[in-house]
C-alpha cells in the first residue's frame, strides 16, 4: 500500500510540475511570435515566417490542450436548453466543415431540454467530437447530429459521421491521453472529453456503424 501510495505522490508531483512547466512555456514563445512577426513586419509574403508562426500556434495549442488534461476545472452548472448549446457549437465549427466540404445537419426532437452544465465544458466536448468527425469523413463527407430526449430527466447528443470508422484494436484506448492515429495529432481531444461528461455524470460512448463512426453523448437534467 505505501508502495502505491507513494507511486500516486510521485504521479501527482510529476503532473504540477509539468503543467507549470507548460504554462511557462506560454509566456516566451508568446514573445518569440511577437519578435518574429516584427522582424518581418515590412514583408508581406515570407513561407518561412509563416511557417514560424503556423508553428508557435500549434505549440500554443498543444500546450493549451495538455493543460485541460492535467489542471482540470470543475465544472460551473447551471441551466441551460440543450437544444441552444448545440446550435450555437455548430455554429462555431460550421466554418470548419464548410473548409473540408462536410455537409451538417442537425435534428431535435422537443423545443427545449434543459439540461444542468458547464455551459463552455459541455461546448468544448462537442466542438473534440464534432472536429474528429470532420477529420474522419472524406468526399462527400456527412455528420448528423441528433438530439434525444430519453425521458423527463435524459437527453443523448449522437454525433454519426460516414468516415472510415474507428478501427476495432484502437476502440479500448480511446480517451488514453496523447492516443492518437493522425499525424500531427495530440490525441487530448476524447482524454478531455471523457472527463469532463464524468464529471458531469453523463456517459459517452463510440460506436462503429455500418459506414462511419456514432459517438452518443448522454446528459442529465
Ligand atoms: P486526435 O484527434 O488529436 O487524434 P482525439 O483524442 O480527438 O485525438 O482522438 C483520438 C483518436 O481516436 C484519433 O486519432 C482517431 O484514431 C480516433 N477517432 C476519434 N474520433 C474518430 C472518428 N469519428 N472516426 C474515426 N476515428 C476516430
Ligand atoms: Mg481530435
Amino acid at each position: 500500500v505505501d508502495d502505491k501510495l507513494m507511486r500516486l505522490e510521485k504521479l501527482a508531483l510529476l503532473g504540477q510540475l509539468s503543467a507549470g512547466l507548460a504554462h511557462e512555456l506560454r509566456n516566451p514563445m508568446q514573445s518569440v511570435k511577437g519578435f518574429v512577426q516584427f522582424l518581418f513586419e515590412d514583408q508581406t509574403e515570407n513561407r518561412f515566417r509563416d511557417i514560424v508562426l503556423t508553428e508557435i500556434d500549434r505549440m500554443d495549442h498543444l500546450i493549451h490542450d495538455f493543460l485541460l488534461v492535467t489542471q482540470p476545472t470543475a465544472p460551473k452548472r447551471g441551466y441551460y436548453d440543450i437544444n441552444e448549446i448545440v446550435f450555437e457549437t455548430v455554429e462555431l465549427i460550421q466554418t470548419e466543415a464548410t473548409l473540408h466540404n462536410v455537409e451538417l445537419s442537425i435534428s431535435v426532437d422537443c423545443d427545449q431540454f434543459d439540461v444542468h452544465v458547464d455551459r463552455a465544458q459541455i461546448k468544448q466536448v462537442m466542438i473534440n467530437i464534432l472536429k474528429n468527425a470532420i477529420e474522419a469523413v472524406g468526399e462527400n463527407g456527412q455528420v448528423t447530429i441528433d438530439v434525444r430526449t430519453l425521458n423527463d430527466k435524459e437527453v443523448t447528443i449522437e454525433i454519426e459521421d460516414n468516415g472510415a470508422g474507428i478501427p476495432i484494436a484502437i476502440l479500448g484506448r480511446l480517451g488514453e491521453p496523447f492516443f492518437s492515429t493522425k499525424e500531427g495529432g495530440t490525441g487530448l481531444g476524447l482524454s478531455i472529453s471523457k472527463r469532463i461528461i464524468q464529471e458531469h455524470k453523463g456517459s459517452i460512448s463510440f460506436e462503429n456503424k455500418k459506414s462511419g463512426t456514432k459517438v452518443t453523448i448522454s446528459l442529465l437534467k
